[in-house]
């Protein structure tokens, strides 16, 4: 095992801010993990990244940074409709997302382009368009610190819910995500509840609805949404969709009867994040070298040079704002460091 000094985190994290790690290194499969953890024996502060797309370096990491690069992709059962898959930590999800949608299964074909690592996936219980990783997954596979040996979680015991589970929570610092096992259809029933989804594909109509198609359709829409960090530097939805009582966001939408929203089972709704930092003034504006995305204010944008501070900067103001304005506090859904 090799271990880097006073690294530059810039090719490893999507935001582009100019911070150092001031020990680096890889772990190539759970043994070289533990071994690197375990000998960490001057209790270096550690963290473990994936793409780094889901996380604000806000200042130099002072410990050590371990990039999963875990590979794995194993068929582990299948049978005539569904197929059973064990996947490594460190695979590029965006590509698994492919090869899946290729073989014609289907599961997670709208969650394509997101960013990131397979491991990461369950940590936030990544979604998009009407799915979650939560609605595939089997099984997640952990290396428990406390005693270096490789623990499995079922889905139940994962406590998934709107990105969030067990491990942004209790087991926050004491595990690594291993690999995570995945069960996709062979037999095709599709979840295009989303109308921008249905829109494109009903321009073809007589064109079949297959897993490869939908993931298509979901990379062209997110293209033109969202803006790509190989050029602009971001870290996705900066804040959660906040989910509030009926009461709440009935009167806000007494006052805004357009404003977006969808029923969270009977009681809570959830409104937009985007559309209150919209509504408070902020979309497409800038602060310094960071801004909101002029296409959706949810992202956070670094418009060149902009420090992991100025955007954290950026975001309590916007926070503010939307408090002031609306009563509600929205929260990060990215991982502030
Ligand atoms: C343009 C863009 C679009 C995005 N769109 C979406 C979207 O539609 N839906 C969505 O849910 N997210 C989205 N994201 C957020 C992000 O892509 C996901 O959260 C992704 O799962 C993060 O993967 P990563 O490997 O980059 O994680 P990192 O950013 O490297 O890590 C994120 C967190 O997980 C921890 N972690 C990472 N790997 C492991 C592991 N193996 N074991 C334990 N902990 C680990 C890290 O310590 C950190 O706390 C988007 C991001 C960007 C930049």
């Amino acid at each position: 095992m090799m271990i880097e000094t006073n690294k530059s985190l810039l090719p490893y994290h999507t935001f582009g801010a100019k911070v150092n790690a001031k020990y680096f290194t890889t772990a190539k499969s759970s043994h070289e993990l533990a071994e690197i953890i375990s000998e960490n024996n001057n209790n270096n502060e550690f963290m473990i990244i994936g793409g780094g797309s889901n996380v604000l370096f806000t200042k130099d990491y002072e410990g050590l940074i371990i990039k999963n690069e875990i590979k794995g992709f194993e068929i582990i059962d299948e049978d005539d409709s569904t197929v059973t898959l064990k996947i490594g930590a460190g695979e590029n999800w965006h590509n698994i997302v492919m090869k899946t949608v290729e073989k014609g299964w289907q599961g997670i074909e709208n969650l394509a382009l997101i960013p990131g690592t397979v491991g990461a996936s369950p940590i936030q219980n990544i979604g998009a368009y009407g799915v979650e990783v939560k609605d595939v997954i089997q099984e997640v596979e952990v290396l428990d610190y406390s005693d270096f040996t490789l623990k499995t979680y079922s889905a139940k015991k994962c406590q998934f819910g709107y990105r969030n589970s067990i491990f942004k929570n209790e087991l926050k610092g004491k595990i690594s995500v291993i690999s995570i096992t995945i069960k996709l259809n062979k037999d095709w029933s599709f979840n295009t509840s989303y109308g921008a989804i249905n829109d494109v594909l009903s321009k073809k109509p007589d064109l079949e609805v297959t897993p490869l198609r939908v993931a298509n359709v979901i990379i062209g829409i997110r293209n033109s949404k969202l803006p790509d960090p190989k050029e602009i530097g971001n870290c996705g939805s900066f804040f959660k969709n906040p989910v509030l009582a009926n009461t709440i966001a009935d009167s806000i939408l007494k006052e805004y009867p357009n404003a977006p929203h969808y029923p969270v089972g009977d009681d809570f709704t959830k409104i937009p994040a985007g559309w209150l930092i919209e509504t408070t003034g902020w979309k497409g504006k800038s602060k310094g070298n960071v801004g909101t995305y002029p296409k959706q204010a949810l992202v956070l944008v670094n418009n060149g040079g902009a420090t992991g501070e100025e955007a954290w900067d950026l975001a309590m103001t916007i926070q503010q704002d939307v408090y002031n304005k609306f009563s509600i506090k929205i929260e990060p859904e990215v991982n502030i460091v």
